[in-house]
């Protein structure tokens, strides 16, 4: 591996130093001083030796990223601020994409699927005035086609936030990742580790990459320790230290709405769910309180209750232990005989992404909710920064070992940011859908807003605050009174209206969906790390404003910056040992994969990219498919006209498939798709279409590198 100094092309000056104050009561202040100050301790913490990359947060993302690195053969380790993990439950619905992700994490696919609740209790939203009153509607999100695995070797799941970081957490374990504690024995090493209660604090770039001070508390002193890394990762969450250390904006809506979290459990309720109505999320309207219950798990009984609050007339102290289980009995709408509050959570929804990724010339990198935060509408957020994390991994590995050039990190904001933009857009549609029920109820959530804006006006504001918190609540149990049994019945002209507009809702699928697979597998990097192409992908006409927006069905492409449509395939002639696997499946670790068709053209192509690759130290697989039913001796050619190379592989389509290959992917067999590591097409071209292929390789792969202009 060449010095990691010398990778950064693009190398700046920084004259300041960045640092903040250890946050241990919550308080982040920056401030910058001279880089004199930065004098390591040597009291139990000091400076520690160079590692590659330094991850800042252990949350999903940052684990996520973590498992990427360590399995492509990079050194790394994480800084947790936190002295255990978090138990909140928080994200739950796992989309399509990000399970395709996990089918190369050692088999965490299949733990989720074996571990998560069966798909009946989980595929229905369920509207109702109390979880054992009227239903208002209920709407299925499965269909057939999810399960029928054409689109996709996986499908969606449901699982709990922080059950997945268990599994993470085993996942880096088997790869001899430890987790330290500031008072566990000092540790020889420092890569791969996950080092709890130290708080990132500072950054400072440094010659050949950044130094990072963290705080932590030692027999009850704070204490600094000081890291080195070639490359910094902040996946630090929505209230990212890194992201203001580096000093970047972020861009949106900011407090969308203030939320209480209640996670509770409740075996009762699960059991009773589970027989009556089981379903996934519940939106419950009454007179008394109005809330979201996301059903974790019915057969555990574990639920999350998510209340919106009005601040400053109310206060998140205002929702303690008695009133949390008040609100939930009011919505459940009988007596629990086992109900126990596990934790009460504040938090706000906002609808930004970071105005930069990469920073200090991509020595800096922000992933996850450090780098976009979305309405969880839609299920997104999480998504969103495990798929960063994908993007990321490989071109950092590149970076580290000197096949691409540094510059290919700023790919990674030029691919990833336009999604996240795309997605926020998605997330505040969804939320609008989600609305639109209670609105149709005579509940419009804009009215509350709009009467807590008055409240908040110089002419209320005036008044004491507990009257101002008396008049909200007036106004808001008035509100509530709409979807009275008196009001809401088929009796009542008004009630008898607003029933036939909310099943006209669920009717024409207006309220909020949960699958995306348009955006979950559909969507397209249109500039970066590949060769574009002209024309509109399908994605960016639906990202110009469609009201239809988000419910779009996905069709396979093989467009460059698409992902790789999926197909089942065969291994032929013993190439591999495993049968009846995925497209997906031929892409592993750091290896770039070129496909082709066994016509002649494809071929002398195949030679001539394997030269190149030589030539770039890039690993490259060759795989040829052959139509379904080929015999044996065909396929022996392929070694015969790629010898000596061997790393190549002949599959078959598999008989199940309706379309061949190339009518999959739009184009003929003399195509040829070249993939990446992350399983997005980075090239295709019809192989009997160029003229010296050797030049073209030369130019394909220096600009999927970022390399200069070869000299040819
Ligand atoms: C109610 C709700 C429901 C949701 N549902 C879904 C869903 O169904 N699907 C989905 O995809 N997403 C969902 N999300 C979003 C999802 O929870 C987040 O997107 C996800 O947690 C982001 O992961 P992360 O690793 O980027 O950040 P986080 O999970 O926030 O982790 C960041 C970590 O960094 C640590 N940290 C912070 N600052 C420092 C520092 N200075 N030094 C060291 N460590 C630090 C924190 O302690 C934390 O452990 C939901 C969110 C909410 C609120």
């Amino acid at each position: 591996m060449r010095s990691v100094a010398a990778v950064f092309l693009s190398r700046r000056r920084f004259a300041n130093f960045i640092r903040v104050r250890p946050n241990r009561r919550n308080s982040l202040r920056c401030f910058s001083c001279s880089s004199d100050a930065v004098d390591a301790r040597k009291d139990g913490g000091g400076e520690v030796p160079h590692l590659p990359v330094l991850i800042v947060g252990a949350g999903p993302v940052g684990l996520v990223l973590s498992i990427l690195l360590a399995k492509l053969g990079v050194k790394c380790s994480i800084l947790e601020k936190n002295v255990a993990f978090s138990q909140h439950p928080q994200a739950h619905f796992i989309n399509n994409r990000t399970m395709e992700v996990f089918r190369k994490l050692d088999g965490l696919t299949e733990e989720i699927q074996n571990l998560q609740p069966p798909v009946d209790l989980w595929r229905k939203f369920i509207y109702c005035t109390s979880l054992s009153g009227l239903v208002l509607g209920s709407v299925d999100h499965m269909k057939s086609q999810d399960v029928d695995m054409e689109l996709s070797p996986v499908c969606v799941a449901h699982f709990s936030q922080y059950k997945l970081m268990k599994l993470l957490l085993t996942k880096l374990e088997n790869l001899n990742f430890s987790v330290c504690y500031p008072n566990s024995s000092r540790s020889s090493t420092w890569d791969r580790k996950i080092l709890m209660s130290h708080e990132c604090i500072s950054i400072h770039p440094t010659q050949d990459g950044v130094k990072v001070g963290s705080s932590f508390c030692k027999e009850g002193k704070i204490e600094e320790r000081f890291f080195h890394c070639s490359i910094l990762v902040g996946s630090d969450g929505a209230r990212s230290t890194v992201r203001k250390l580096v000093g970047i904006d972020m861009k949106g809506e900011r407090n969308l709405q203030n939320l209480v979290s209640v996670h509770f459990l409740s075996r009762d309720l699960g059991q009773y769910l589970l027989h009556e109505r089981p379903g996934m999320l519940f939106f419950i309207f009454n007179p008394d309180a109005i809330g979201v219950l996301v059903a974790h798990d019915l057969n555990q009984g574990e639920f999350v209750l998510q209340v919106p609050y009005y601040s400053p007339q109310q206060k998140v102290e205002d929702f303690n232990l008695k009133v949390c289980e008040q609100i939930i009995l009011k919505l459940v709408g009988r007596e629990l005989s086992d109900l126990q509050v596990l934790d009460i959570k504040p938090w706000a929804m906002h609808a930004e992404v970071a105005e930069k990724y990469v920073s200090f010339g991509g020595r800096v990198v922000l992933v996850g909710d450090a780098a976009h935060r979305f309405p969880p509408a839609g299920g997104f957020g999480m998504n969103t920064g495990i798929q960063d994390a994908h993007n990321l991994a490989w071109k950092i590995s590149l970076i580290l070992n000197s096949i691409a050039s540094s510059s290919i990190m700023q790919t990674y904001e030029t691919e990833r940011r336009p999604i996240a933009i795309s997605n926020t857009v998605l997330s505040v549609q969804n939320l609008k859908a989600a609305m639109s029920v209670p609105s149709a109820l005579g509940l419009d959530p804009t009215v509350a807003n709009s009467v807590h804006q008055i409240i908040n006006s110089s002419v209320c504001s005036i008044l004491p605050q507990s009257l101002q918190k008396f008049a909200l609540e007036g106004i808001f149990s008035i509100g509530r009174a709409q979807v009275s049994e008196f009001i809401l019945n088929d009796n009542n002209p008004i009630g008898s209206l607003r029933l036939a507009r909310l099943k006209k809702i669920f009717d024409e699928g207006q309220s909020l969906q949960l699958q995306f697979p348009l955006e979950d597998l559909g969507f397209c990097y249109q500039k970066g790390a590949l060769i574009t192409e002209g024309g509109e992908d399908v994605l960016e006409s639906v990202a110009s404003g469609s009201p239809n927006r988000g419910c779009g069905a996905y069709f396979p492409s093989a467009k460059p910056g698409r992902r790789l449509p999926h197909m089942p395939i065969d291994a032929l002639n013993g190439s591999s040992t495993k049968d009846g696997f995925s497209t997906l499946d031929l892409i592993s670790g750091v290896e770039f994969i070129l496909i082709i068709a066994p016509v002649q053209s494809s071929y002398t192509l195949a030679r001539s990219s394997i030269k190149v690759a030589e030539e770039f130290k890039l690993p490259l697989k060759v795989c040829i498919i052959w139509p379904k039913g080929s015999s044996i001796q065909n396929v022996n050619s392929s070694e015969v006209v790629l010898e000596p190379w061997k790393n190549f592989i002949d599959v078959e389509e598999a008989t199940r498939s309706s379309k061949s290959w190339w009518e999959l992917c739009q184009m003929s067999s003399n195509g040829v798709i070249l993939v990446r590591p992350d399983e997005h097409i980075a090239w295709k071209v019809e192989s009997n279409s160029m003229n010296d292929s050797y030049l073209e390789l030369k130019r394909v792969f220096s600009q999927i590198l970022q390399l200069d202009e070869v000299d040819t």
